[in-house]
């Protein structure tokens, strides 16, 4: 599938004109998405993980202190209180965000009250997307995530024993992790089976939402790094088995940048095309890795405005809110702290519009919303009515 089709699409941006214009005007809009980290706590431990590997310079705020040990941690027991992301949430539609995306940080299920952050979401009237493991989502919450707009699980293995062995954790969670993709698969599936059979609209509780009206789309993510990268055929065969809607590969963000796929990225390519070879009507095949070697090899963005963090924000579990995923928990990224005020009036503060006019894409080190960036880019320096040809 082409990188300009579907839910990963640079040009998702022309669907934002009123946000567009605010730009071309010089004012700053609100962010079309917001990043919530409701847990920097994770019940795995990748080797990959951009927040815990060593020697990444976008994670430098990102370590705790074990308030047992009183020793430095890569997996800190930081949580937004329930009310913290209530307030976040009333704030995001006052704002006129149009969706949350909860993702990590850490474990997102590891928070004991997510259930309720996710069911705040959505009665909000939020679109809600979630980025997870997978391996603790129970039975309980699948009716909350059939109301979401988007689940993807990060699998980023071929079978159990390389699961584990990657994100150093059991065999188990390999299987765990797939039974319950499989049980929401067949959760939405039973759903469109009794509508087609005109069945009463089951309700879901608390709503005025059927779980025949969702709109779930349900995805595994594979992130290629030189531990995985000959098992990307298998974990897309696996997981199209499962039934799931769509499969993303990317590629390894990490300190040696381009240089790390050296030798094999040739042979990994071609492989994540043989995946994307798999492709159906009902399963869709995301390969971003060429697109992301192609942003590794660029290294600094060559331009100055970053339009990227005007669209999407990322509230990281440290309560500071950061331009993007790929400069949190740095103090480059950091625009600001809720801890003490709320997200609104952060963002509407004439201390971050300040940040945002002064700041330079160039002093980034990577980026990889570098497609992005370059269709805001087009869309803000021209008008409509400057455009007369195609
Ligand atoms: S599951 Fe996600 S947050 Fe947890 S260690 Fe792995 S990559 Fe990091
Ligand atoms: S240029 Fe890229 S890395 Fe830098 S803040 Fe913008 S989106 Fe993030």
């Amino acid at each position: 599938m082409s990188i300009i089709d579907g839910a990963y699409s640079p040009l998702k941006i022309f669907h934002h004109g009123s946000r567009i214009a605010e730009l071309r005007d010089g004012r700053q809009p609100a962010p079309v998405h917001v990043q919530l980290v409701v847990s920097d706590l994770c019940n795995q431990d990748c080797r990959f993980c951009a927040y815990r590997m060593s020697g990444y310079t976008s994670n430098e705020l990102f370590a705790g202190i074990d308030p047992h040990s009183g020793r430095a941690t890569r997996n800190p027991r930081r949580l937004i209180p329930l009310e913290k992301c209530l307030e976040v949430l009333d704030d995001c539609v006052e704002l006129g965000v149009r969706a949350v995306q909860i993702t990590g940080g850490g474990e997102p299920t590891v928070h004991p009250r997510h259930d309720e952050i996710f069911r705040a979401v959505v009665d909000r009237g939020l679109e809600l997307a979630l980025v997870t493991n997978g391996m603790a989502l129970r039975p309980a919450i699948d009716e909350i995530l059939l109301r979401a707009r988007w689940v993807r699980v990060s699998l980023d293995a071929g079978n159990a024993a390389s699961y584990a062995t990657i994100r150093r954790t059991s065999l188990s969670a390999y299987h765990r992790t797939l039974a319950n993709i499989r049980r929401l698969v067949e959760r939405r599936v039973e759903g469109q089976e009794s509508r087609a059979r005109k069945e009463p609209t089951p309700r879901l509780s608390g709503s005025g939402l059927s779980t025949l009206d969702s709109r779930l789309s349900i995805g595994v993510g594979f992130v290629v790094t030189r531990d995985n990268w000959r098992e990307v055929v298998d974990a897309a065969r696996t997981v199209q088995e499962l039934g799931v809607d769509s499969f993303r590969i990317s590629a390894v963000f990490q300190p040696e940048g381009r240089r790390y796929f050296d030798g094999w990225h040739e042979e990994a390519r071609t492989l994540c095309q043989e995946a994307e070879s798999l492709a159906t009507g009902h399963f869709r095949v995301f390969n971003l890795f060429g697109q992301r070697l192609d942003d590794l090899r660029q290294e600094r963005p060559d331009y100055a405005f970053c339009g990227y963090q005007h669209f999407t924000t990322y509230i990281g579990a440290d309560l500071n809110v950061y331009r993007c995923c790929n400069t949190a928990y740095s103090a480059r990224g950091r625009i600001g702290s809720i801890r003490d005020g709320r997200f609104r009036d952060l963002w509407r503060s004439a201390a971050k519009e300040a940040d945002f006019a002064a700041f330079d894409a160039r002093d980034c080190l990577r980026c990889q919303f570098n497609g992005k960036n370059r269709m805001i880019h087009y869309a803000v320096d021209r008008a409509p009515e400057d455009v007369g040809f195609v």
